[in-house]
């Protein structure tokens, strides 16, 4: 595996390992392209690492695609505040999907990169990001109604208010 520049893995405070930023990064700037392969929602692939693939050019031929990361990247964590988001496209270079994060904030040096997962309501999982405006879950706050029963005890429901604004 290639090495990062300006990231390394470390053992996170939120939940097994996580990225942190071993220099300051400026908001707006790409922190980290990453490799993955794609597959289709029918697969039978290991997804604890996909991201939900979405290429605007070819949405409609391929609407439900996820890319398994392939390298470090597969370590960044979910916060409900996160410091970074996510996107997916082709490589142009190589043909081959690539994602890649950049900063919504400013981000210190040995800060831990997040970036909010926003998982559909059914695949929630409880979260332990923290954050002032955590909701409990890992979910995409919108989606709370389809959250598994066992689950809606932990969300903050006082909290999904600020946290949608926050978006
Ligand atoms: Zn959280």
């Amino acid at each position: 595996m290639p090495h990062l520049d300006g990231l390394r893995v470390i053992r996170s405070k939120i939940h097994g390992y996580g990225l942190v930023a071993l220099r300051s990064f400026k908001k707006g700037e790409i922190l980290v392209y990453a490799d993955g392969v794609l597959w289709g929602e029918d697969d039978d692939f290991d997804d604890t690492y996909a991201l939900v693939y979405s290429d605007d050019d070819d949405k409609e031929e391929y609407p439900n695609r996820y890319l398994d990361l392939t390298d470090q990247t597969r370590w960044i964590n979910h916060a409900c505040s996160p410091n970074a988001e996510v996107d997916t496209d082709i490589n142009p270079d190589t043909g081959l999907p690539h994602a890649w994060w950049i900063a919504t904030r400013n981000i210190k040096k040995g800060e831990e990169l997040t970036y909010d997962y926003a998982f559909s309501g059914h695949l929630a999982e409880p979260c332990n990001c923290k954050d002032k405006v955590c909701i409990g879950l890992i979910v995409d706050p919108h989606d709370i109604d389809d959250v598994p029963k066992k689950l809606k005890p932990l969300i903050k429901k006082n909290r999904i208010k600020a946290r949608i604004a926050a978006m």
